[in-house]
């Protein structure tokens, strides 16, 4: 619904006596012109506010772990664009790699050396992955995996689990976290019977379900495919054994395999969440067949991929006869903003700075919840971690949507009134950047006390604990 009805205006604001008094002034007007034009005013559904109320903030630009609003005002980011901006936004070698690119020409629907450039980056990071196919969003990625899956097994059924997110692709818009999870919707109109059929949702870490599901329709499954660590429900980790589980029923079954490592691809470590995970567990069974990647391989710029073993891509065209193809995919300057991004991961020591400013942030959360008796537990990939307003542990999906979305709401209304912009949804990573110096977490921890009292008093769960 529209806020106000506030007419269209271009002026310049932030010194106006309408902005003094409302510092959301400018927000509020282009809010109401967007929602004029734009379906709920927005181009990616969280982005409204729906799960927290206000205003949301229209952003002007952003520099390093700073965004600053329409109004003047500057808020620390903790949604880094959803993952993408690991260095901190428009860093400045990133910036002049792609001003370089940009001379050269926007797009050439050709081939080009960049393209080469960051497949040859992403194979050298993935050891699975022999070949990728460049795509311009995590979505065509997922879609595309899939398509491939069943065109490879010549079957039809895909195995997700409740709570995993991998795009809007009509097959998967059952019971998907991010988006779907904020607006607690288990499905959506538009996706047909037939699209969602041949879809089995299994909840996650649960290897009886997966088991059965197997021995029920093993001779039918296409491919599973789980977040390679699900982040879109919060951080939910797999349970230890439970990556391997999927493995070895899907080769059992004849199955493939997909780990959509679109979030946690080069975030969580140089080779991802599969990096990660199988340092720890060693991965007796083998790696997935094929890979989704997005977020931070395109540094702010639109591209994706999806990549595996040579004999399974080369089922794509056109050496195969799976058809998938993009104007703009593998576009030089997407290529040049997500090559610089990962060189710069590994040279600047990205991980562990990121590990550090977590390792500051998390117990200060913790201490400040904790004080005020709101009930909480932090779940982490890495560095990469999520608050959820619950005092158990969450497995899976239903374990998440039991948190009290009230009290985060209140909490994240607050945080933002001090000036630190967290994700508009309990159900969201809080994404860390380069750029977040101990300064910025400082300035983070400075806000948390407020906002932890504005959560106890929205959750009435306030005990006095500490206080
Ligand atoms: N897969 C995962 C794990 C994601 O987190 C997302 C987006 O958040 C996607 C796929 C879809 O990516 P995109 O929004 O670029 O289409």
């Amino acid at each position: 619904m529209p806020q106000d009805t506030a007419p269209q205006d271009t002026a310049p604001h932030a010194a106006g006596s309408a902005a003094q008094a409302d510092p959301t002034a400018r927000s509020r007007e282009l809010f109401a012109r967007a929602q004029r034009v734009i379906p709920g005013g927005v181009n990616s559904p969280v982005r409204a506010f729906g799960a927290v109320g206000g205003t949301p903030r229209f952003i002007e630009r952003a520099q390093g772990a700073l965004l600053t609003d329409a109004d003047g005002r500057e808020y620390v980011d903790l949604i880094g664009s959803w993952g993408p901006m690991i260095l901190g936004h428009a860093h400045p070698q990133v910036l002049a790699a792609v001003q370089e690119a940009a001379a050269r020409g926007f797009s050439f629907g050709t081939p080009s050396e960049n393209e080469v450039r960051l497949a040859e980056a992403i194979v050298e990071r993935i050891e699975p992955v022999d070949e990728v196919r460049l795509v311009s969003s995590g979505t065509e990625a997922t879609m595309s995996a899939i398509r491939l899956a069943r065109g490879c097994t010549g079957r039809s059924r895909v195995v997700k689990f409740a709570g995993c997110y991998h795009g809007h692709v009509d097959s998967l818009l059952v019971a998907a976290g991010s988006g779907l999870a904020t607006f607690a919707l288990p499905d959506t109109p538009g996706v047909t019977g037939a699209d969602a059929a041949d879809t089995i949702v299994l909840p996650y870490n649960d290897a009886q379900a997966l088991e059965e599901a197997f021995a029920e329709h093993g001779d039918s499954i296409a491919c599973v495919i789980t977040e390679a660590c699900p982040g879109n429900m919060g951080i939910v980790p797999p349970r230890e054994g439970f990556t391997q589980l999927i493995r070895r029923l899907t080769r059992a079954h004849g199955a493939l395999m997909i780990s959509d490592e679109v979030m946690t691809g080069f975030r969580v470590g140089p080779a991802g969440w599969y990096g990660w995970e199988s340092e720890r567990e060693g991965y007796p069974d083998g790696p997935a067949d094929l890979f989704t990647f997005g977020k931070v391989m395109g540094g702010g710029f639109p591209a994706a991929a999806f990549g595996g073993r040579a004999e399974v891509m080369g089922h794509l065209a056109p050496a195969g006869p799976v058809y998938q193809a993009g104007t703009l995919a593998g576009n030089p300057v997407a290529t040049a903003a997500g090559l610089e991004t990962l060189r710069l991961t590994t040279e600047l020591d990205v991980y562990s700075h990121l590990e550090t400013a977590a390792d500051a942030l998390r117990p200060a959360i913790a201490e400040a919840l904790e004080r005020e008796g709101v009930a909480h537990t932090i779940q982490s990939a890495n560095s990469m971690f999520s608050v959820f307003f619950t005092d158990r542990e969450v497995r899976d999906y239903e374990d998440a949507r039991s948190q009290d979305s009230a009290a985060y709401a209140a909490f994240f209304t607050a945080m933002l009134d001090q000036g630190v912009h967290l994700p508009p949804s309990a159900f969201e990573v809080w994404f860390l950047s380069l750029a977040h110096t101990p300064e910025v977490i400082d300035r983070i921890i400075a806000a948390l006390p407020q906002a932890a009292r504005a959560a106890a008093a929205a959750a009435g769960t306030r005990t006095g604990a500490g206080a």
